[in-house]
């Protein structure tokens, strides 16, 4: 730390990313990356960009934003583009949230909502997930603070159904409620119907997971214009170039090619409830995933010492170390091979350790 770091920064706790290697090839299954390349048509269109690198991107996005409406079924000034979906959910705190205006958000969820939080000065109350670790939609009906849920949930995968999120959005008619679905795509319900509905509802979507563009950083909100318009003037006054014109053509091309990400997310889908099964007979208990990875632990062994076994035999999973859920690692579902590596290296592992 060095002697000009102000006070809010002081006392900042940074979120931690999940591991990039550097060192070794691993089975990478521990930041939610999809396992398949971009789509041929994004990969075009991103290539057509490379020679026109000196110009500044277009900050309205508007080829993107003009595909992105059709795709999603809204008008184009109820959308806002953005550097992944982390900086629409930043945005969204600098916006809406302060000292008279604080947030709820479950106990066990995205890592990072704590962190804008902080760095926004936003008082936060973590609302414990049931025993089940499911959200207990009661908490939530008329609590009267903006509210940020992912649905499905991270790092447990589970989902609440439509009507649950309306009747949290319905109950909460002053206050802000963040819906971020950077996993809908795999198996849950979207709420993007409802922002034509609901003023105070913002949706929050990402291409890192199911349109395979992690590395491109490009998410998205959609919400009532009135939203997008207070957003906008976050985005207009730290960067308006915040989309860079390679990820920009990138997005437009994936979603031209809505049936290449369609055959992937049937295949994630089939590899995850094949995973599920696996685990299941090796003595797992998995909670209900509708995302493109499981929250899985073992009654007899250690969620942290399997993490580490694994990675020392090639296999990376993301592990938390927070009370709740240190017995738990989070695996993303990569391809039927690699799913098929993961097991097979914890049978060799529970097998040497007797307990199969
Ligand atoms: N929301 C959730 C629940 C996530 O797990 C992630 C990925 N770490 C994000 C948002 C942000 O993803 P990105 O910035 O890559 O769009």
């Amino acid at each position: 730390m060095s002697r000009l770091l102000n006070n809010k920064t002081k006392r900042l706790v940074p979120y931690t990313p999940g591991e990039q290697p550097k060192d070794a090839q691993y089975v990478k299954l521990n930041t939610n990356e999809s396992p398949f390349p971009p789509s041929e048509k994004a990969v075009k269109y991103a290539q057509a960009e490379l020679d026109r690198l000196m110009l500044y991107s277009d900050p309205d996005c508007t080829p993107l934003v003009k595909k992105a409406a059709e795709v999603f079924g809204v008008a184009e000034d109820e959308l806002l583009f953005t550097n992944g979906s982390d900086e629409i959910l930043n945005f969204a705190f600098m916006a809406f949230c302060d000292e008279e205006r604080p947030v709820a958000f479950p106990d066990i969820t995205y890592g990072f909502y704590p962190v804008f939080a902080e760095l926004n000065g936003v008082p936060y109350e973590e609302i414990p997930l049931d025993k089940d670790f499911k959200v207990n939609v009661e908490d939530y009906i008329s609590i009267g603070k903006n509210i940020f849920l992912a649905n499905p949930n991270a790092p447990t995968g589970i989902a609440l159904g439509l009507d649950e999120i309306e009747s949290i959005v319905k109950s909460n008619p002053d206050n802000l409620v963040v819906i971020d679905e950077a996993y809908v795509d795999f198996g849950a319900e979207s709420a993007i119907g409802h922002i034509k509905k609901y003023d105070n509802l913002l949706v929050t979507r990402t291409f890192s997971k199911s349109r395979s563009m992690a590395g491109a950083r490009l998410g998205f909100g959609i919400a009532c214009r009135e939203l997008i318009a207070d957003l906008n003037t976050v985005k207009y006054s730290t960067n308006p170039y915040n989309v860079n014109r390679v990820t920009m053509a990138a997005g437009t091309g994936s979603l031209c090619d809505e049936e290449y990400t369609l055959k992937n997310l049937e295949i994630i889908k089939e590899n995850r409830e094949l995973t599920v099964c696996e685990l299941e007979k090796l003595g797992f208990k998995v909670l209900p995933s509708k995302a493109n990875f499981v929250f899985a632990c073992h009654p007899f062994f250690d969620g942290e010492r399997l993490y580490k076994l694994l990675k020392e035999n090639g296999v990376l999973i993301r592990h938390f170390n927070k009370q709740r859920i240190k017995n738990f690692n989070r695996i993303t579902i990569g391809t039927k091979e690699q799913m098929q590596t993961l097991t097979n290296k914890i049978k060799t592992i529970f097998t040497s350790e007797g307990l199969i």
